[in-house]
C-alpha cells in the first residue's frame, strides 16, 4: 500500500494527472487532516474506491494511547506493514510538542538508549513521520486550520540524520502552508552527532534547530558510550555544529544525560564548558531515565554539575523529565512487538 501523505501536492498533481487539478490539494489537504479515503467525501465513489486498493491516507493508525501526568501521552502506532512505533505528546505552557519517530529501532546503540536495544529494523518514510503528527493533531481535536501542535521534536526513536533524505522531505511536507505547517523555528533535530549529515542539512536551506546528543566531553569517556564516538571525534562535531550555526543563524542545543561516575565530574563541566563556549549554544542537562539492562545509573551531582557550567559562563538548564511515567521519557521509546506487554 501506498501511502498518500508521502506525497506533496506537485507529486499529487503528477500521480493524478487524470483528475481536475484541485483534487490534488483536496486529498493533500484531507489527509494532513488525517482523514482516511473513505471520509474524503467530496471525491467521486469512484475514484475513491479506485484509490482504496492502492494507497492508504495516514501511514499508520493509533492502537493505544498510555496517558501520563501533566498532560503527557504516549502513543503505539501500527505501521502499514504492522510493525510498531511510538511517540509522545506533552503539554506544555508555550505549547503543545510531539516527538516523533524516525526509524523503527536505531542502530547507533548508544548504551543508555532503549531504542537501538534490538537493532534497527527499517526507515520511517517521509510520510509516516508525518502521520504521527496527523493522527496526533486530530485525536488532541485540532486540524490544518487550528493545530493542537505547535513544536515537533525528533527525538523519538531513531537517528534523524541516518534516514537524511525522508526527514528532510518530512521538513517539505510538513511546512507546506496548506498542511500542518509548523515553523522550522519550532522543529528540533536531535542528532547523536554525524557530522557529514550536519553540513548537508546546514547546506539544504531547512533550518531546524539543531540538537546534539553530546554526553561526554572528551573522546575516551564518549567512547564508553556512544558507538558513533569511534566515527566522529567530539573536534568534529564542535566544528560541524559551527559550521550549522554560522549558516542558520540558529543557536545549537547540547544534551547531555547525567550518568554516575561516567560523565559528571566537575573535571568534565570544565571540559564542556570549554568545547561549548565561543558561539550561541545552550546545554541542556537531562536526568538520566531508567532504561531495562544499562548498567548505568542517573547522577546525584546536577545540580552541582549545573552551577559548575553556569559559573563559567554557559547557558545551561536541567530538563523537566515528562513522560516517565509511561516510559515515554527521552531515550524510553523502542521497538514494540505485537502482544508484548506494557508495564502502564
Ligand atoms: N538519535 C537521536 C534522537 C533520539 S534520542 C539522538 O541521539 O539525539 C533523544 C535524546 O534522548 C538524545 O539526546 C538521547 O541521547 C537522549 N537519551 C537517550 N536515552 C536516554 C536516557 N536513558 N535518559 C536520558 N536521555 C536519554
Amino acid at each position: 500500500m501506498k501511502i498518500l501523505l508521502d506525497y506533496s501536492i506537485n507529486e499529487l498533481k503528477e500521480t493524478f494527472s487524470s483528475q481536475k487539478s484541485f483534487v490534488a490539494e483536496q486529498i493533500f489537504s484531507f489527509a494532513h487532516n488525517g482523514k482516511s479515503v473513505d471520509e474524503m467525501t467530496s471525491l467521486s465513489k469512484e475514484f475513491r474506491e479506485y484509490l482504496k486498493d492502492e494507497y492508504v491516507s495516514v501511514g499508520a493508525e493509533v492502537l493505544k494511547e498510555f496517558k501520563g501526568k501533566e498532560g503527557t501521552s504516549k502513543f503505539l502506532l501500527k505501521l502499514v506493514d504492522n510493525q510498531l512505533i511510538e511517540c509522545v505528546f506533552m503539554e506544555n505552557n508555550y505549547g503543545n510538542t510531539i516527538c516523533v519517530s524516525t526509524q523503527v529501532g536505531c542502530r547507533m546503540g548508544c548504551k543508555f538508549c532503549a531504542s537501538g536495544k534490538d537493532g534497527l529494523s527499517r526507515n520511517l518514510s517521509a510520510g509516516e513521520i508525518l502521520s504521527q503528527i496527523v493522527l496526533v493533531n486530530r485525536l488532541k481535536g485540532g486540524n490544518i486550520s487550528k493545530r493542537a501542535i505547535s513544536n515537533v521534536v525528533l527525538m523519538g526513536s531513531g537517528e534523524p540524520l541516518d534516514n537524511y533524505d525522508n526527514v528532510v522531505k518530512f521538513f517539505s511536507l510538513l511546512n507546506e502552508k496548506k498542511g500542518i505547517n509548523v515553523s522550522e523555528r519550532n522543529i528540533s533535530l536531535s542528532t547523536c552527532g554525524i557530522c557529514d549529515k550536519i553540513y548537508s542539512l546546514a547546506d539544504s536551506g531547512h533550518h531546524p534547530t539543531l540538537t546534539i546528543s553530546l554526553h561526554a566531553a572528551d573522546d575516551v569517556s564518549r567512547k564508553k558510550i556512544m558507538p558513533i564516538a569511534n566515527k566522529y571525534s567530539i573536534d568534529e562535531i564542535i566544528k560541524a555544529t559551527k559550521y550549522y550555526f554560522e549558516k542558520t543563524g540558529r543557536r545549537v542545543i547540547f544534551e547531555y544525560s547525567l550518568i554516575e561516575g561516567v560523565n559528571d565530574s566537575l573535571d568534565e563541566a570544565k571540559k564542556l564548558s570549554t568545547l561549548v563556549k565561543g558561539f550561541p549554544s545552550h546545554v541542556n542537562l537531562i536526568r538520566l531515565n531508567k532504561v531495562d539492562g544499562a548498567n548505568l545509573s542517573c547522577s546525584g551531582g546536577a545540580k552541582k554539575f549545573l552551577s559548575a557550567l553556569t559559573s563559567m559562563g554557559v547557558s545551561a538548564t536541567i530538563r523537566r523529565s515528562l513522560g516517565s511515567d509511561v516510559e515515554g521519557a527521552c531515550g524510553q521509546l523502542k521497538r514494540r512487538y505485537l502482544g508484548e506487554g506494557q508495564n502502564c
